[in-house]
């Protein structure tokens, strides 16, 4: 409840707008942050797998590629092995008549039969040349020639090399480039096994160049995967290089299977496999094929940007469906505690509803809340109408007790009787008079009034009129006095006082001598008295009191004043001086005068 001074800053107002600290920022947070981390985490977890397997597929790729360009050249040299070994082999040359014209057809058709073959020749057992296609080196010396001097002995195949005697006669496309052949050469025996001489072929490199192109598919080409062919020493014989001279690959191997290799700062997945040559054990050719490895991963690349993109959007969904869920939650909290603020600064509705599809636990708190303040606002009505009630009682009641205190002093100052003060209220009055007089230096002056013959009268009229006597009495004595200040007592039985302030004792006298003219006037019957009527007799003393004195002497010498007028007859007042000096005043003489 509201309560005048409080500290308003202790409670602040619910903003619903504030964002910062509260549900709906810690859940967008942690929500968040959690997805961003999950996000991230799983996309390098993803990359990483992915990348292994890539390189291992693309290992495996490059492997295989080169086991079948290997294979293929081998497969190549084989068949040229078997032609040259046909063609050594051949009626028409194992005769030994090589003028005879079928010869030089037979070679010609040969060599024809495959493009890459630019030469083929028979050279006798001194090492001369004695027929060959184009009639080209027909004649020469060619004893020196490996071909001739390894294929003495049986079917041969000779490293890849530079035109030595060709050059001058074959047509070159690319000058630039020096001709290079690999020789394919096969002993000629007669039938009894004589050796006769040596077919041999030249076959020109590019040769190479078609096997390659026709081992490797366009989409290889299209992802940079490229394909070495590499000499024992680590020579690269294919391609050749742009200045036609043989490099160095400057790279050791791997043994089997593939690996990252760096090459002019480029990291290549690579891999080898060696030519088998068959016939010679000079030839060691190596496949070498490779690709760079970030071209290899290039769809890993793809995926983590793809992942990243998903982690981005997944994490911005999952902020706003968390920034929804906490406003679910937080907006009826703060509007419950808006409501609560206002109910707690005096307001008193409790006017909120949650939409009914909303989170049962929050429509139950919001039922037991309105539950609970509307008891509290009903205790508190019933509390404020108990208030009051309870002080419209308390008011009745005070209103009563003063009512009551007003009469109980009334009563505790007045006669019951006659109406006038009682005895306490004169004794009152009198002391504050006397020391009124007493400070003032003015005089006081006391009647004392007894009513003559009153035993008789109650004896003769019975108590219940002597008490109707004493009323009427009462009020003649009252009625009398007119002068404010001037106060009337009922000083005990059937005696009266007067207290008179500032009365010098001839006006204290002279009312006393009134007064006993006026009981006496009223003629009430008394059939007892001298007279017949109700008489009094009036005792009078006055006195300018002195600081040593106090009102009892006042009273006494009223009362003395008093015994004089009954002694003296009665019907009479006496000024107390006038007694003392045992003057009479009687109802003819000192009365009248
Ligand atoms: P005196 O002239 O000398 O004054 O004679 P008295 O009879 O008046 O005086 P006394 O003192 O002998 O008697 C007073 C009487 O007053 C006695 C009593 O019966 C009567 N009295 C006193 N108080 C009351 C009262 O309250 N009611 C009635 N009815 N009578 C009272
Ligand atoms: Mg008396
Ligand atoms: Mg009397």
């Amino acid at each position: 409840m509201n309560s005048p001074g409080k500290d308003l800053t202790a409670s602040p107002r619910p903003d619903i707008r504030r964002f910062w600290g509260g549900i709906r920022f810690r859940l967008t947070l942690m929500f968040g942050g959690v997805s961003l981390i999950l996000g991230i985490t799983s996309t390098g977890l993803i990359e990483h797998l992915a990348a292994r397997s890539m390189i291992a597929l693309s290992g495996e790729r490059t492997r295989e590629i080169s086991r079948s360009i290997a294979n293929s050249i081998s497969q190549s040299l084989i068949e040229r092995l078997r032609e040259i070994t046909l063609m050594s082999r051949s009626p028409l040359l194992t005769s030994g008549d090589w003028t005879n014209p079928a010869v030089r057809t037979i070679i010609e058709a040969a060599k024809e039969s495959y493009t890459p073959y630019a030469w083929m020749g028979v050279a006798d057992t001194s090492g001369r040349v004695v027929i060959a296609t184009g009639h080209l080196l027909e004649g020469k010396d060619v004893s020196q020639r490996p071909w001739f001097v390894h294929g003495r002995t049986g079917p041969f195949l000779g490293d890849v090399h530079q035109a030595l005697l060709l050059e001058h006669y074959l047509q070159n496309a690319d000058p630039d480039v020096p001709l290079r052949f690999i020789d394919f050469a096969a002993p000629i025996r007669d039938p009894e096994g004589q050796w006769l001489g040596i077919v041999a072929t030249h076959a020109n490199w590019n040769w190479v160049d078609a096997v390659i192109s026709e081992g490797m598919s366009p989409e290889n080409t299209a992802q940079d995967i490229e394909v070495l062919l590499v000499d024992q020493e680590g020579y690269v014989l294919y391609p050749i290089q742009g200045d036609g001279q043989l490099h160095s690959l400057g790279q050791r191997l791997p043994k089997s299977g593939y690996a990252i290799l760096d090459w002019d700062n480029r990291r290549y997945l690579t891999a080898q496999t060696i030519v088998r040559a068959p016939g010679t054990d000079t030839l060691s050719w190596h496949i070498v094929v490779r690709q760079p490895v970030e071209v290899a991963l290039g769809s890993v690349a793809d995926l983590r940007y793809h992942m990243l993109l998903l982690g981005v959007f997944m994490s911005l969904l999952l902020v706003f469906l968390a920034n929804r869920v906490a406003i679910s939650f937080s907006q009826p909290l703060q509007k419950l505690a808006q409501v609560a603020y206002r109910i707690d600064h005096g307001e008193e509705t409790f006017n909120f509803t949650v939409r009914p599809f909303k989170l049962r636990e929050l429509n139950e708190l919001v039922s037991s809340i309105r539950g609970m303040t509307a008891t509290l606002f009903e205790r508190k009505h019933a509390l404020e109408q108990v208030n009051r009630s309870l002080e419209d009682r308390i008011r009745e009641r005070t209103a009563q007790l003063r009512e009551a205190n007003l009469q109980l002093a009334a009563l505790a100052t007045t006669d019951g009787l006659t109406g006038v003060a009682n005895r306490r209220r004169f004794d009152e009055i009198l002391e504050q008079e006397w020391e009124r007089a007493k400070r003032a230096g003015t005089p006081l002056s006391l009647l004392m009034i007894d009513i003559d013959f009153f035993k008789q009268y109650n004896d003769h009229y019975g108590h219940q009129t002597g008490d109707t006597c004493l009323r009427e009495v009462g009020r003649l004595v009252r009625d009398s006095i007119h002068r404010a200040g001037d106060a009337v007592a009922r000083y005990g039985g059937e005696e009266f006082a007067a207290v008179l302030p500032g009365t010098p004792e001839e006006g204290a006298l002279s009312f006393a001598r009134a007064l006993c003219q006026s009981m006496h006037a009223r003629a009430l019957p008394h059939a007892r008295s001298p007279v017949g009527v109700l008489t009094f007799s009036v005792g009078a003393a006055s006195m300018i009191p002195k600081p040593t004195e106090d009102a009892s002497l006042l009273i006494a010498r009223a009362d003395q004043a008093l015994y004089q007028a009954k002694r003296n007859g009665r019907n009479q007042a006496w000024l107390w001086e006038d007694a003392r000096a045992s003057h009479a005043y009687n109802q003819s003489s000192p009365t009248d005068t």
